[in-house]
Order: structure tokens, then sequence, then C-alpha cells
């Protein structure tokens, strides 16, 4: 039985560095037991360095980690056999079939007769068809789901994609999802890192967005959406506007006819004055509604903020 009181994936003081580059500064947090974790941050930002850490493929210069509390460097195995990763680059044996591919993955975690299970792999990712096709033969999309089932072989409860849908079509992304979710509904653990921020808006629970090799912001998703850095105040009037107050013409968007976009702050700006100014310019208001700033506005103000490019 797994303890409930342990994180899926500790990450304490972890730092890394590739000759003068600090890959990782001090990197520490938790991710919880079922949570869907996402991992933001632009090339270079020392996503994959962060997860080749997790998965003990990388020696950090110091800082600890463990899977479900089984430390990556001493208890390896346990962490191991506890943790599905999804590697970036697609690195595998050519000349192995896929069926082969997968049997041989579940010897090295010491499962014999696992072929039902990687025949309902096969089947979820839509690979049944090339269960015997040399993998030195599959496309890049192709590869990217015998992966996927290569970190799925032994049931990991915690799983890890790095980039798992970089360059692959729709129709598959769809699918690859369909399958992930349900692999979270039934319990297990997701940590993913994109650089689609409308999947990981659509997907994941909590967010953290690291920047440089710094964690700049952990936030559930909908604190990170509501952390108050914008949104846009769209109005309608009843007539063409023809002027906008003076001290309200720094945040037009745009002003076309009857249609006023306007930015606002949610902390220094109030809704009510805004209109109330409007109105006093006898700006006949006809609706108004708020659309707030998507993860990519509030990632992209982040990012650049910290990186100063
Ligand atoms: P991300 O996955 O966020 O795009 P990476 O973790 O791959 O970023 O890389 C972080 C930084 O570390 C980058 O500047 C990258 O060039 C550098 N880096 C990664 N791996 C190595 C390595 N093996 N040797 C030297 N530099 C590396
Ligand atoms: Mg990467």
């Amino acid at each position: 039985m797994l303890d409930p009181t342990l994180d899926a994936i500790t990450v304490d003081g972890v730092s890394k560095r590739f000759g003068s580059l600090q890959a990782l500064n001090d990197v520490s947090f938790g991710i919880h037991q079922g949570e869907f974790f996402g991992l933001l941050g632009p090339n270079g930002a020392g996503k994959s360095t962060l997860i080749n850490a997790i998965a003990g493929l990388l020696r950090v210069d110091s800082g600890k980690l463990s899977i479900l509390g089984n430390d990556v460097r001493s208890d390896f195995r346990a962490a191991r056999q506890n943790l599905g990763v999804v590697p970036q680059e697609l690195v595998m044996d050519p000349f192995f079939t896929v069926r082969e591919t997968l049997q041989f993955q579940s010897g090295y975690f010491g499962i014999r007769n696992n072929d039902k299970w990687i025949d309902e792999l096969l089947d979820q990712l839509n690979l049944a068809d090339k269960a015997d096709t040399n993998m030195r033969r599959l496309s890049g999309g192709m590869k990217r789901r015998v992966l996927i089932a290569q970190a799925l072989v032994h049931r990991p409860p915690v799983i890890v994609l790095d980039e798992p849908t970089a360059g692959v079509d729709v129709d598959l992304r769809q699918s690859m999802w369909r399958f992930i979710r349900r692999l979270h509904a039934e319990g297990h653990t997701i940590v993913l890192t994109t650089h689609y921020l409308e999947e990981a808006e659509e997907l994941c629970d909590r967010i953290a967005i690291i920047d440089s090799g710094e964690i700049i912001a952990l936030e559930t998703k909908q604190d990170l959406l509501d952390l108050g850095l914008g949104s846009k105040l769209l109005i309608r009037a009843t007539r063409d506007i023809e002027t906008v107050p003076l001290e309200l013409q720094g945040k037009v968007v745009r002003c076309e006819a009857k249609d006023l976009e306007l930015s606002f702050h949610r902390e220094n700006d109030s809704i009510m004055e805004i209109l109330d100014r409007l109105r006093a310019a006898s700006i006949q208001i006809d609706y108004v509604s708020v659309v707030n700033d998507s993860l990519q506005d509030v990632f992209l103000r982040m990012t650049a903020k910290q990186g100063g490019s």
C-alpha cells in the first residue's frame, strides 16, 4: 500500500551546473500523489534536466530527489519501480519490433508474461497494427507512442512525460490525452512538461513555472490565472464611440465604431470607475464583458520579467 502522507515526487534543494551554466538552482517542491502537475518553462529553462534528475539518469551537484519516499540514488530500484518516464529525446533500439521493445522493457523490471498489459497498451495507443514492425520503420509520432508504452510497461504509479506531444499531430495528441487522462482517473500521478500552454491549462491541477533553472511560480492553475495580472474589458456602446476620456486612453487596446477594448489590471483598476468615466463622457454602454488572461499571457509576462529577454 502507498502511504498517503508521502509526496509522489519530492525535489529538495536540487542544483546542477553544466560548466559555467547553472541549469538548476536550488529547486525545491513536492508533487502530491494523484496530481496532474504541469512543469512549464521556455526552452533551456531546465525542465528536461530536472526530469532526468528525477529519473535518476543525471547526477545532481546537490540536493535530494525521491519518488514516493524512495531516494533516486540510494533507493534507485524502488524509485525506478514507482516511476515511468517518457523522455523528450526519441532514443530506442532500431532493430527490435514494437512488441519486442516492450517485452524487453518488462524483463528489465523483472515482469514475465506481461503480454495482456502490453496488448492493452498497444491498443490504447493505437499501435496494435504496428506490434511486429521494426522500430526503425516507425514515424516520429509512432515512436513517441512506443516511448509512452515503454514508460508504462511496469504500471508505475507516477508517470512523467517530457514534452510528449512535441511534433505530434492533433489526432494523436487527442488520443494520447484520452489515455493519460484515464490513467490519471485511475489514480496515477501525472507530471507533464509542455510548451503547448493550452494543454497545461486544460489538463493540469497545479503548475510550476521554471525559468533559468529556478521555480518562479508554483500555483494551482486557477491561482495562476487569478494572479491579478490582467484582464481585458470589452465594451459595446449603443452609438459610435467618438472620444474616449483622456484618462482612459492609455488603456485602449482597440476602438472601432461601437466596440471598445480596454486592458485593465484587477488590483489597480476598478471596473465600476472605468464604466462611470465612460458614461460621464456620454458613451452609452450596451454590453460589457471581461476576458481574463490566458495561461499563455500569464506565462509570457512572468518569463519575460524574469529572463529580461
Ligand atoms: P528545457 O528542457 O527546459 O528546454 P534543458 O533542461 O534541456 O532545458 O536544458 C537546460 C540548460 O542546460 C540549457 O541551457 C541546456 O543547453 C543545458 N544543458 C542541458 N543538458 C546539458 C548537457 N548534458 N551538457 C551541457 N549543457 C546542458
Ligand atoms: Mg526539454
